[in-house]
């Protein structure tokens, strides 16, 4: 229960061209413990003053910075990898008093996060380009690839340390920099992580944080300075959309990870128990309040009342409470709205039919806290079919064909992660090929992976993080014509 952090040491400034530093006017806001909704900090409130400052210190640094060389860079993120790594049990207490999650959890981000930086660490080396000739033989064409410049960097509060080294990595690996503003929610992770790669490091002005509880302004001010030249966003696609529109207007560079709203699909020929641990996975990680959580689960009519019962069994079991007493399984949601939003749509399918197969209440007492969930035969009118729970609710919806299925998956706007369990090699690719994502476990409900390319279409986003692939959003080519 003690948290392993002194809240004395916590970073609660703007850090602005290498300087911490108080927000204009000393204005602050508080940061709640969402188990026990006591305050945990009073954090710098940046306005659009603070912004300008940090995109212009950002700015400045740019062109130095680009020429910095790969090997300075990547010792950077390999030294900022060492530090995380050093400090597991200091940023996961943090992530847990501020998020929620359990502190196992809240370990395994801070695993998964650092893992980011040293792969980038690697990657920051082999940027590489390219030399051609033209068809007539006249030109020598040499491709280069220069980083973008000054980027604004928005994370949400649901995975407050990896989504910032899965943006941050990159970046400074393709040697841009950075303005960043972590979630209201879960600042102190963000600003711990900051400290860090100035420990590591990495020159003033290369990486600025400006924490608020005035996104739009904030951000906005960002991306009509004249000065970024790319926004990389992980968040809702409502605000996805905004700052997509705020990019248009500025001609930026675009990277979005929104939204989700999985489909979780069993076949016939499933193995029942695979399928069952898998779904503890895709719904349980991060309380369900993660963009790759099983929104929807859809199982053979055959395999429907094993699959719920044994789901129903393993759910029940999870010790629910406070991240930070040693053996909790649940934390709690991270506010109010999540809480209320969570019943609202556990309500409106019953209301329509569903079947509470467990769960489907709040607790008593202090915290966000819902119990673990098991609907059944919910109707495809039910709202949490098109709208992502962010909870630890399973909804399962029977059905009978595979075209039916399939159909069902690919009826939603979003297109970011499905999960498919059969133990049949054909059916497991034509699904793999067949569902509208940029993401597929098979067999497996567990996708997130620092090696590969994550990242959704249609509503879900534009870009990937990680893999090859993740520093190119972050680069531009280059071409010179070079007379032969
Ligand atoms: P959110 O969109 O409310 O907030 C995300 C960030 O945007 C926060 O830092 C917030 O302060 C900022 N923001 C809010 N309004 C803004 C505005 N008008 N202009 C600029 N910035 C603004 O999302 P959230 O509730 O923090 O996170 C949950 C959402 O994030 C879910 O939809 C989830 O699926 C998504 N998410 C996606 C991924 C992914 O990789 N695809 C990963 C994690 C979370």
């Amino acid at each position: 229960m003690n948290p392993s952090f002194d809240p004395n040491s916590l970073r609660k400034d703007l850090f602005i061209d290498g300087v911490w530093r108080k927000a204009a006017g000393a204005a602050t806001f508080t940061v709640e413990n969402p188990a026990t909704q006591e305050v945990i900090a009073e954090v710098a409130d940046g306005g659009p003053g603070d912004a300008l400052l940090a995109i212009r210190a950002a700015g400045r640094a740019q062109a130095q910075w680009a020429t910095s060389t790969p090997r300075a860079r990547a010792d950077i993120l390999r030294r900022a990898f060492d530090l995380v790594v050093a400090n597991t049990d200091r940023l996961a207490a943090i992530m847990t008093a501020e998020m929620g999650k359990p502190l196992a959890e809240a370990k395994g981000e801070v695993a998964y996060g650092a893992e980011f930086l040293r792969w980038f660490s690697e990657e920051a080396l082999r940027i590489g380009g390219d030399l051609t000739t033209s068809a007539d033989g006249n030109t020598r064409i040499l491709i280069s690839k220069e980083p973008v410049g000054p980027c604004v960097l928005v994370t949400p509060w649901n995975f407050p340390l990896a989504m910032g080294t899965r943006k941050i990595a990159p970046a400074i690996a393709a040697g841009c920099t950075m303005v960043f503003k972590p979630a209201e929610l879960t600042p102190l992770t963000a600003l711990a992580l900051v400290d860090i790669f100035q420990q590591a490091g990495l020159p003033d002005g290369v990486l600025n944080v400006v924490t608020t509880s005035a996104p739009a302004d904030v951000v906005g001010s960002w991306m009509n300075s004249g000065i970024a030249r790319k926004v990389s966003f992980t968040g809702s696609t409502g605000v996805g959309k905004i700052l997509l529109s705020q990019a248009a207007e500025n001609v930026m560079r675009s990277s979005m990870e929104l939204g989700g709203n999985a489909p979780f699909i069993v076949l016939a020929d499933a193995d029942v128990e695979r399928a069952v641990e898998g779904a503890m996975m895709a719904k349980m990680r991060n309380m369900g309040e993660a963009c790759t959580a099983a929104n929807r689960f859809f199982v053979h009519r055959t395999l429907v009342a094993e699959f719920e019962e044994k789901l129903a069994k393993r759910m029940s079991e999870l010790k629910v409470g406070n991240g930070a007493i040693a053996g909790t399984e649940v934390g709690p949601l991270i506010e109010q709205a999540g809480l209320d939003k969570v019943e609202g749509l556990v309500a409106d399918a019953v209301a329509r039919g569903a079947r509470v197969v467990t769960g489907g209440f709040r607790p008593e007492g202090p915290g966000y806290f819902y119990s673990p969930t098991v609907l059944t035969d919910v109707p495809l009118d039910a709202k949490l079919m098109s709208t992502e729970i962010f909870g630890p609710v399973a909804a399962i919806t029977p059905f009978d064909s595979e075209d039916e299925v399939v159909r069902l998956a690919n009826d939603t706007v979003w297109g970011l992660v499905g999960y498919v369990f059969t133990e049949n090699v054909d059916k497991a690719m034509r699904f793999s090929s067949a569902l509208e994502v940029g993401m597929v476990g098979l067999n497996t409900g567990l996708v997130s992976n620092p090696a590969a390319p994550f990242g959704g279409v249609k509503q879900s986003g534009l870009g990937r993080e990680g893999g090859k692939m993740g520093i190119d959003e972050f680069l531009e080519y280059k071409y010179t014509a070079i007379a032969t």
